[in-house]
């Protein structure tokens, strides 16, 4: 760093907002393709790109020719007041892309922001402000999304306008603990499912909200088929889905377009946010004509779909479909994961090796114990920066290394980051 950014940064940004590398703090400076530099000129491979917001990497011509040629406009705008085309387009797209029928499109800037409006038109719908939430998920941080976080540190409670009931079992690791085959796993959730709601006392339930693969608890996957296995029960009470895809969608996962795809069920509601803006602020929640158009008029959004945030979701999702990055991200997860399970799996520190396409987790451990390990994790992470690889850190015990690089990541790409990784963990494991 030039300037001493790190002291600046803790002098007039709160306590809590801390860096991820504490005192190492890095202040990227500059992007291309898949790397990023920082303000000493040091270059990285970018394994999380972004926070799984840069979905096509930095610099992208297309995404930034598009942005451009909407700035070059002068920036007309106000989304609730005039006609905007891109926003058009982009919600022509991706209703088109839900597989929900005559599905409406509500843009908003923010992943949170997508998860409220979603729990508006569900509890609306429903007249209830009762939502099923799932152990060890992440939602956001406004009010009603704290609330249906299922971690104790962010639940809400009292204040929040809505009601929350836990979903225990959606959190595969607990089956395998438990021993569970899959198909156990999912009987076991039904169950589970149909305890609570024979416990809930608070009116009809309005919604299940759930990730198909839990992001910030840590990339956790139920298996496949649960939340169809749900959904059949929730059916039975008229309760809503919600899939929040905010991670999960675009293809990352390799194997399907949207997270949910993989446990056959259509929910009636998606959000949507981080990768499809590339960078820029752009998310929102796309569901049943009914449930989104009940809501009172006033429900907008000053910038929620705002002209260049549009434009560059345009190119992003264009780009995205044009390239078949979903292809693409099956193929080079699977070289990381084969590698990394052929290399690193047997190694005491790492308990599990999973992922699906580009949404890759690795779970460390106290060697020949279950019990997680967030200091070899550090230690992992912190060699892999030595190393010139970024990634991601997190889980609900803090001992899971996450994944999520640009879709554009070449074959190449991941066998060099996969070498950084390997090292890191080999390292660490030595020390273990
Ligand atoms: N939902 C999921 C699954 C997320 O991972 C996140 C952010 O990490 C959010 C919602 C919140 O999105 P945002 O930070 O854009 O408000």
């Amino acid at each position: 760093m030039t300037d001493d950014l790190l002291a600046r940064h803790q002098a007039v940004l709160p306590s809590w907002v801390t860096t991820y590398y504490g005192d190492d703090a890095i202040e990227l400076v500059s992007g291309s393709g898949r790397r990023v530099t920082d303000a000493n000129g040091r270059s990285y491979l970018d394994f999380f790109g972004g926070v799984l917001t840069n979905m096509l990497g930095y610099d992208i011509a297309e995404v930034r020719e598009a942005v451009e040629r909407q700035l070059a406009t002068g920036i007309v705008h106000s989304s609730t007041l005039y006609l905007i085309r891109r926003q058009v387009e982009l919600a022509e797209k991706i209703a088109r892309l839900s597989g929900i029928p005559d599905a409406r499109v509500f843009f908003t800037n923010s992943g949170t922001e997508a998860n409220e409006a979603a729990l508006l038109f569900t509890t609306n719908h429903r007249r209830s402000n009762q939502i099923l939430a799932v152990r060890n998920s992440y939602h956001g941080r406004s009010f009603a999304a704290m609330a249906i976080t299922g971690h104790r540190s962010w639940s809400a409670s009292a204040l929040s306008p809505v009601s929350v009931s836990w979903l225990s079992s959606g959190d595969r690791l607990r089956g395998r603990m438990k021993g569970l085959s899959d198909a156990e796993h999912i009987d076991a959730a039904v169950e589970d499912l149909r305890e609570v709601l024979a416990t809930t006392t608070s009116g009809d339930v309005a919604a299940l909200i759930a990730e198909p693969i839990q992001g910030v608890g840590g990339f956790v996957h139920a298996p496949d088929g649960l939340l169809g296995a749900l959904k059949k029960e929730l059916d039975n009470h008229g309760i809503l889905l919600i899939a929040d895809e905010v991670q999960t969608g675009w293809g990352r996962t390799g194997d399907h377009f949207w997270g949910y795809q993989a446990h056959g069920v259509q929910p009636d509601l998606i959000t949507f946010a981080k990768g499809i803006g590339n960078g820029f602020a752009l998310a929102g929640v796309v569901g049943r004509a009914e449930l989104v158009n009940a809501v009172p008029a006033t429900s907008f959004s000053t910038f929620g779909g705002n002209p260049v945030s549009t434009a560059a979701g345009n190119a992003v999702l264009d780009y995205v479909l044009d390239h078949d990055l979903q292809a693409n991200a099956k193929r080079t997860g699977t070289i990381l994961l084969d590698g990394l399970r052929a290399a690193v799996g047997d190694a005491g520190i790492v308990g599990e090796i999973r992922g699906r396409g580009l949404m890759i987790g690795i779970e460390f451990v106290r060697p020949g114990t279950t019990e997680p390990d967030p200091a070899a994790t550090l230690r992992v992470f912190d060699e892999c920066r030595k190393g010139g690889l970024l990634v991601g850190k997190g889980g609900l015990y803090g001992n899971v290394l996450r994944m999520g690089p640009p879709l554009t990541l070449t074959d190449d790409e991941a066998r060099e980051g996969l070498a950084i990784l390997v090292d890191a963990i080999r390292t660490a494991d030595a020390e273990a």
